[in-house]
């Protein structure tokens, strides 16, 4: 009998698995999802490192239109006030095959959804209840639906409800007292960058990243502010007092539709004590994105999942966690030590980060153990 596999959430997690079955496999799989429809938000561009590309070139990732992607060579950093620090050239990570690539969220959602929409994706899909039943699991949902699965993979994000299902250990993510802040440039801007590459601004409390997310001139911008309270109302004047206080020039650039979220994290990852239950992306572990890794790791979460499941591994929870938390240790402890380097507020301390800065990109060995190690394929 062919093995079945319930997936829980078609974000980019849940949909990367979906594709992976369904090329390289013959499980039967369906996706719930508890929207009415995907997410195609526009105004939300992702970075994508080789180790995710890679992967992602598995299910075709290599045929979407090349108008739609783009291939920044280079971080270029800058102080708050548009000086430049330094540059690192990320493209010495790209092979012929898969490169740093940058595209908006909604991209590569389209892209995902193309070969399971009709027959692999359910919407308005809620768990009510779970049992377990002759070696598998049947789950109930809301609507009175119900399926009896060998696998249940939860996809369903940071605040994954199907853990509440299956643990009764809490995971429960932390605010991180900051606020996130996005939207997509169209029109020119005074700023003194390449547009070619990623551009990263760091200021007291906060920082800001500008990258092309296609072939238009369309690019992206992500402010992270460090506060303690989330008010989405009065994200206009949260960016006057602690932004354009820095550097007043930038107000142009927040003319746009500003959209905005409080930032969370996992502090630890903890693993399933169902051996037929399995968590990917954001469930697993939540990073800050100040390593832009949190699509890569859900991407490399849903490829290792697959191949321990395909290979039919019978110690495949110990393995899957081993390996996913080791991996989740070096991307949060790197996620982590960015979001306080970048944000310092004295002067001083961000005269020593900048000299340490430039030192740094120039050592191979350093660039190769910091990022080969996150962006290796
Ligand atoms: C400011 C910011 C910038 C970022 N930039 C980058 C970047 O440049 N590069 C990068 O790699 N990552 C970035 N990330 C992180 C990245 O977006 C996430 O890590 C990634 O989207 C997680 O994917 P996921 O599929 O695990 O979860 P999600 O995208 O959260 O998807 C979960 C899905 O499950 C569904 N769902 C939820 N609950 C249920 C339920 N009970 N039942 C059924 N379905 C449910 C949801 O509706 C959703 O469709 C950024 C994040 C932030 C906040």
């Amino acid at each position: 009998m062919k093995k079945k596999i319930a997936i829980i959430g078609a974000g980019i997690a849940g949909l990367t698995l979906a594709n992976l079955i369904k090329k390289n496999s013959d499980f039967e799989f369906m996706l719930y999802e508890k929207e009415e429809s995907l997410s195609l938000d526009d105004g939300f561009g992702i970075q994508l490192s080789t180790n995710s590309v890679s992967i992602l070139n598995k299910i075709d990732f290599n045929k979407v239109d090349p108008k739609d992607i783009f291939h920044p060579t280079a971080i270029d950093f800058f102080t708050i006030k548009n000086e430049k620090i330094c540059d690192l050239e990320i493209s010495k990570f790209n092979t012929e095959y898969s490169k740093y690539t940058t595209l908006k969220r909604s991209t590569l959602i389209e892209f995902l959804k193309d070969e399971i929409y009709i027959q692999h994706l359910r919407f308005g899909k809620r768990i009510k209840e779970v049992t377990e039943l002759k070696g598998k699991v049947l789950i109930k949902f809301h609507d009175n639906t119900n399926d009896l699965v060998d696998y249940v993979v939860g996809a369903d994000g940071i605040f994954s409800n199907t853990r509440s299902f299956f643990e009764k250990k809490k995971n429960q993510p932390s605010f991180k007292k900051a606020i996130a802040i996005r939207l997509i440039l169209k029109t020119k801007h005074n700023l003194d960058i390449n547009e070619k590459n990623i551009s990263l601004f760091m200021g007291s409390n906060l920082h800001l990243v500008i990258y092309p997310i296609n072939k238009k001139n369309e690019l992206n911008l992500a402010c992270i502010i460090r506060d303690k309270k989330y008010d989405p109302d009065n994200i206009k004047s949260l960016i006057e007092r602690r932004l354009l206080t820095q550097n007043p020039n930038l107000e142009d650039l927040f003319k746009g539709d500003l959209k905005s979220w409080p930032l969370y994290s996992s502090s630890k990852a903890l693993p399933s004590s169902n051996k037929k239950v399995f968590y990917i992306g954001d469930a697993f572990n939540g990073f800050l994105p100040t390593l832009a890794q949190g699509a890569g790791q859900s991407i490399e979460s849903a490829y290792e999942l697959f191949n321990l499941i395909k290979d039919e591994n019978l110690d495949a929870s110990n393995v899957y966690f081993t390996t996913r938390s080791e991996r989740t240790k070096i991307v949060r402890r790197r996620s982590n030590f960015n979001f306080f380097a970048f944000h310092f507020s004295s002067s001083f301390m961000q005269k020593i980060r900048n000299f340490f800065l430039k030192f740094l990109v120039k050592k191979k060995y350093f660039i190769k153990s910091y990022l080969g190690t996150v962006y290796k394929s």
